[in-house]
């Protein structure tokens, strides 16, 4: 759908309005295109595992609005939930039944979720975890790891992967040195570096926060024993763990990264699937940690519209939806993924890695394994934006950033996988060609 009698296509027409209003003309940071370049595409409609943007291109949707749509666009379960719902009113500030219903969904599937507590986005789960873990133990200092992202929560900004690096930004301004202060960062998979902080800081740390895997530095796994070894020594030093399940909940399997690896943290936290692409997240955990938020206990935390009844119908109709056929088949779906674009660079020549964590995926352009933070900075990143800007080209949507993981949906069919394959062979041939900036070509 170009603009009459102009050859400007609408996506940038569009991106030119936005940034006379919009800081950077986009609502997060990373949707810019900033490190891939180029122009974002507006999108105006998608439906199973297609987007479609301003100019009617339809693309290949490996992003899904970066995690929720485990089910693909406008999947017809969801879209009645919310629309009878929405028929109903649309936002009351008192309980319904429906909030109940999402939190009992929870709590049966994982097992060390005993309460739960329902906020509008992942920030503000990770966010009050903190404070109510805080509270709790009376200390101060929390434990987060370099390349993990938990929100833009003040305290938790600290080496946060993907988007602060994507932008090149070390740390934020705006966060005060009194809010960093009480953050100690520790290089990812390294438990002698968490035991070495609880030595150094005997009696102070509340909790130790982690993505349960790894994906906003890119798809890096906790190594066999790291979630494990996080439990014994939190555990032994009277601190909380809480696991960011943010990204990985209710996609990698139907009780998230739990259900894969049955570490039992005190507090949990979600978001994205669980709202079905409304915005809706959570926080949950032991009973007796979480009866210490208000009206039960000290630590303050509210929300005028938690547990919006169109968001929570959005999730608990994904949830409901979201079957052993749908994560088998999402399973399915990134392997196969991770097939095509290793044989793809492979058959260019380039150096690669693509790495999971459950199923999401993600391509690094390294030698070895990625397993922390300094070795996805050390990575051919440079390559990217070429690789990005082929598919994208050949209709194929990716993460407009190295430093994402890459994300299937149930929806994904042969069709789109044909033309993923069709795609692939020339963004290898481009990442294969790319040159460091800098280096001249
Ligand atoms: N925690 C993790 C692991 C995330 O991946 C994200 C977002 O990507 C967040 C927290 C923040 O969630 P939100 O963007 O809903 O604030």
């Amino acid at each position: 759908m170009r603009v009459a009698g102009t050859a400007v296509p609408a996506s940038s027409q569009l991106f030119q309005r936005a940034e006379a209003v919009v800081p950077g003309g986009v609502n997060s940071p990373v949707r810019a295109f900033g490190s891939v370049g180029g122009t974002p595409r507006f999108i105006t409609s998608a439906k199973g595992c297609y987007l479609t943007d301003a100019d009617g291109n339809q693309l290949v949707d490996l992003v899904c609005s970066w995690g929720p749509m485990i089910l693909g666009h406008a999947h017809p379960a969801v879209v009645e939930a919310v629309r009878e719902v929405a028929g109903s009113g649309l936002s009351f500030g008192a309980p319904t039944a429906s909030e109940v219903e999402l939190a009992e969904l929870i709590v049966e599937r994982v097992a060390p979720v005993q309460k739960v507590r329902l906020v509008n986005s992942g920030t503000e789960a990770t966010m009050s975890a903190v404070r109510l873990a805080r509270g709790y133990t009376g200390r101060t200092k929390i434990i987060k790891f370099a390349g993990c992202y938990h929100g833009h929560v003040d305290a938790l900004l600290a080496e946060a992967g993907s988007g602060v690096a994507t932008f090149a930004l070390p740390n934020s301004p705006g966060v005060t040195g009194a809010q960093a202060a009480d953050t100690i960062v520790l290089p990812y998979n390294d438990l002698e570096a968490v035991r070495a902080a609880f030595e150094a800081h005997p009696g102070e740390i509340a909790a130790v926060i982690t993505e349960a895997a790894a994906g906003n530095m890119g798809a890096v796994a906790p190594l066999p024993d790291f979630n494990a070894g996080l439990r014994r020594i939190t555990t032994d030093n009277g601190a909380l763990l809480i696991m960011d399940e943010v990204m990985t909940g209710f996609r990698v399997s139907r009780s998230g990264w739990y259900g894969l690896e049955p570490v039992a943290a005190d507090l949990y936290t979600y978001g994205k699937v669980m709202s079905g692409g409304l915005p809706a997240a959570a926080f949950g955990g032991r009973a007796d940690v979480m009866d210490r938020l208000a009206p039960l206990g000290p630590v303050y935390q509210a929300g005028t519209l938690s547990g919006n009844p169109v968001a929570v119908a959005a999730g608990l109709a994904t949830l409901r939806a979201a079957g052993d056929e749908v994560y088998a088949a999402l399973d399915r779906n990134s392997e196969r993924l991770g097939i095509l674009i290793t044989e793809a660079l492979t058959g260019a020549g380039v150096a690669h890695r693509v790495q999971f964590a459950g199923n999401m995926v993600s391509v690094f352009f390294a030698d070895s394994p990625v397993l922390d933070y300094s070795t996805v900075k050390a990575t051919q990143t440079w390559r990217y934006p070429a690789f990005f800007h082929a598919l994208l080209d050949a209709g194929v949507y990716a993460p407009p950033s190295a430093f994402e993981a890459w994300f299937v949906s149930a929806a994904l069919d042969d069709a789109a996988f044909d033309r993923i394959a069709a795609a692939l062979p020339a963004a290898a041939e481009a990442a294969a060609s790319a040159v460091p900036e800098g280096a001249g070509a």
